[in-house]
């Protein structure tokens, strides 16, 4: 028989969605893959259904509906501070996980290097791997998160011809300062480096943080792939639609890369995504509030129940320390993350699968739920140090 490619021998399942899994099975509450338990705005559940009556049914352009991609520009104008040609900067794709792959198709040569920062979202190293590319990865230190300048410049004496850019940040909350942004700036034009970003939590930071889009930096569109979605800022994770934004000769790649892949997102959601790109600026900043009120109800939950962690400044993540329960063992946090679903009956995303070093200390939740559904997670996590004092065993 023909050998099957080996170009995904390095690669293991997802973990975040194993974990959804592992949480079904244990009847879990389920804090690992971040998505929302509560609805879109009834706008967009109304044009959904509008859509569903009138279509459209059939292909739209490729990179995009006409009517999208206008509302699109529009809105990420505003609020980049750029002007975006919807017809020639814009190429809407099938979630974020598209538009990174796209970009870092449009870009990077097989043989190049990328500079990935440690811990990353786990489709940053596939999609480095998938196009050929091979990571440099720059460590982000727990608790804060922050990198070390002269790491970072090492990396790029490398010459990279890219480096990934999650801000704010999964898994860490962390949301980069403009001096931070600036520096990667600096770098990237000296060596002569693209930066991609994902910024699908663009809308969910934290108050006195600020949101600074790479893109916006002084001279910095012309080699930034902004990449971002609908599906965090109007909790329509499952609708499957993103975007880039980049310079024109950029954008005509990713829309070859995207017409091959996938053709086209699906046209009645384009269709009624455009009332969520219509909503009036508050919804943004009620967003905020909302994710800030979520973030600040579970980390006293955490608090009360006696566990370490590093408050997010955005996104809508948090990891949490667990040494003092693995201590003296040899547990790993896969380990652990199964006995808490199991045991405690809350599902977590080891940390370990987001870091390139080995570390096996922290563990991520997500905050993006109910009150109620919160609630009843601190509830159960409460028990977890005296569950676990009588002895964390795998069975
Ligand atoms: N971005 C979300 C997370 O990190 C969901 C990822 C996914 O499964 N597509 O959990």
């Amino acid at each position: 028989m023909p050998q099957v490619s080996s170009r995904l021998d390095g690669f293991t399942e997802s973990v975040i969605r194993k974990m959804t899994r592992v949480a079904n099975e244990y009847g879990a509450i389920n804090l690992s893959q971040g998505f929302p338990d509560f609805d879109p705005p009834k706008e967009l559940v109304e044009a959904l259904k509008k859509a569903a009556d009138e279509g459209p049914h059939q292909y739209e352009i490729t990179w995009g509906s006409q009517g999208l991609r206008e509302v699109l520009a529009k809105k990420q104008s505003k609020f980049m501070g750029l002007d975006i040609d919807p017809n020639k900067e814009i190429v809407v794709t099938c979630g974020s996980t598209e538009a990174m792959m796209a970009a870092m198709m449009s870009v990077c040569e097989p043989g190049e290097k990328v500079i990935v920062f440690s811990p990353f979202y786990e489709n940053y190293v596939a999609d480095t791997i998938l196009c050929g590319a091979e990571p440099i990865y720059v460590p982000l230190y727990p608790p804060e998160f922050n990198f070390n300048r002269e790491e970072l410049i090492r990396a790029f004496e490398q010459k990279p011809k890219a480096l990934i850019l999650c801000n704010p940040s999964n898994p860490t909350g962390k949301v980069f300062t403009r001096e931070e942004l600036e520096f990667i700036a600096n770098l990237a034009i000296e060596y002569d480096a693209f930066v991609i970003t994902d910024e699908v939590y663009e809308h969910i930071v934290m108050k006195p943080y600020e949101h600074v889009y790479f893109a916006a930096l002084p001279g910095m569109f012309e080699r930034t792939i902004s990449c971002s979605s609908l599906s965090k800022t109007y909790s329509i994770t499952g609708w499957r639609l993103g975007y880039i934004i980049a310079p024109e000769h950029i954008i005509n790649n990713a829309k070859k890369v995207h017409d091959f892949l996938t053709v086209g997102a699906a046209a009645p959601l384009q269709a009624a995504a455009i009332s969520g790109f219509n909503l009036p600026e508050e919804y943004y900043e009620s967003l905020r509030e909302l994710y800030t009120e979520k973030r600040d109800l579970f980390i006293k939950g955490l608090d009360e129940a006696g566990l370490k962690y590093t408050v997010p400044q955005g996104a809508y993540y948090i990891m949490v320390d667990i040494s003092e329960f693995i201590q003296d063992t040899s547990l790993t946090d896969n380990e652990f993350c199964e006995w808490l679903a199991k045991e405690v009956g809350v599902a977590a995303v080891p940390g370990s699968s987001f870091f390139k070093e080995e570390v096996n200390h922290l563990i991520r939740f997500h905050f993006a739920k109910k009150t109620e559904t919160l609630l009843a997670a601190l509830e159960r996590l409460k028990s977890l140090r005296e569950k676990a004092s009588r002895g964390i065993i795998m069975s």
